[in-house]
């Protein structure tokens, strides 16, 4: 189905990007600058979702209106997972204001600050010359995360490229490799819900589960917990995944979404309103709104 979209003539207003990171969390343009990409590759809508954040929403609200394109504020929690998988939670439509998100927001950066510390001791102790200084320098908001470290053991030449300095040093199995406290797949999702979001598990891809049977099973026990919907169109899917998960949201009555997971010149290789050689059409965003105002109408009803 998504290759007849491919194959089909479009209108770029028919396409959306619904996963897109800023200066707020790892991407390198500012809010403001994202909403007005969007609005130059011709995308109708977008969301913000940075990690473990929503400062850079209001921002790019502000702009995305003035430019007169849709803005839904989101979010990306990363969660407690099984190794060698990985879990990331989308909020969609959370309120950025929400105090319950902030309280959740600053006790994950105090998290990440507490490992970034930890990492750059180990990477010391290793004989690599690095400071969290040179770390902050990198980083343009608040929240400081591996690829801002691996940013700048590049900019010293103490990597040939961001890739390598995961493998060898920040990757899990790297030699620098520190843990970080975080939240249960379920509290993830309550706490989207409290902020009055849906919540979506990002590019399931990185689950890793070894057949679609067991990528199923997983699915389902997040959806037993209260999950959404499954980004099912996203740059790392390709498309019998894409398939596989469409026809999964199918059967768990799920919403289905895609994004790029753009986060600029940090992975030069996404580009905005691509998922992969897809576009993401418009009915996914509309999908979002329909289901976050029934949510809201069953609440107030
Ligand atoms: P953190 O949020 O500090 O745990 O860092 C995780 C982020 O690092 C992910 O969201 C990815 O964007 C990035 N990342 C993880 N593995 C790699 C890799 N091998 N190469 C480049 N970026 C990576
Ligand atoms: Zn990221
Ligand atoms: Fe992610
Ligand atoms: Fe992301």
């Amino acid at each position: 189905m998504n290759d007849v979209v491919c194959l089909m003539p479009y209108s770029d207003r028919l396409f959306v990007d619904l996963h897109c990171h800023s200066t707020c969390s790892d991407g390198t343009l500012p809010p403001r600058v994202l909403a007005r990409r969007a609005k130059q590759a011709g995308l109708s809508a977008f969301v913000l979702t940075d990690h473990d954040t929503a400062a850079g929403c209001a921002e790019a609200a502000a702009v995305a209106a003035e430019l007169g394109i849709d803005f839904l504020p989101g979010i990306e929690l990363s969660c407690d997972y099984p190794r060698p998988g990985t879990l990331h939670l989308l909020g969609y439509g959370i309120d950025p204001a929400s105090p319950s998100l902030a309280d959740l927001s600053r006790r994950m950066v105090a998290g990440r600050n507490e490992r970034n510390e930890r990492i750059v001791t180990a990477l010391q102790k290793l004989g690599v010359r690095i400071d969290m200084d040179e770390v902050r320098q990198v980083a343009k908001g608040e929240v400081i995360g591996r690829p801002h470290i691996a940013e700048a053991l590049l900019r010293k030449r103490i990597v040939s490229h961001r890739g390598e300095a995961f493998t060898r040093y920040l990757g899990n199995g790297g030699l620098a490799f520190e843990d970080r406290d975080q939240l249960t797949p379920a509290q993830a999702i309550a706490a989207v819900h409290a902020a009055g979001g849906l919540a979506v598990v990002a590019h399931p891809f990185q689950l890793r589960k070894e057949n679609y049977a067991q990528l199923r099973g997983a699915i389902k026990h997040l959806a037993d917990q209260g999950l959404d919907g499954i980004e099912t169109l996203h740059s790392d899917h390709r498309d019998s995944l894409v398939a596989e998960l469409e026809e999964i949201a199918r059967e768990l009555g799920l919403l289905v979404t895609g994004g790029s997971d753009f986060h600029g010149s940090n992975k030069p290789h996404i580009k905005l309103g691509r998922a992969g050689r897809r576009r993401i059409p418009r009915e996914r965003y509309d999908a979002l709104k329909a289901a976050l105002a029934a949510r809201g109408a069953s609440k107030s009803a």
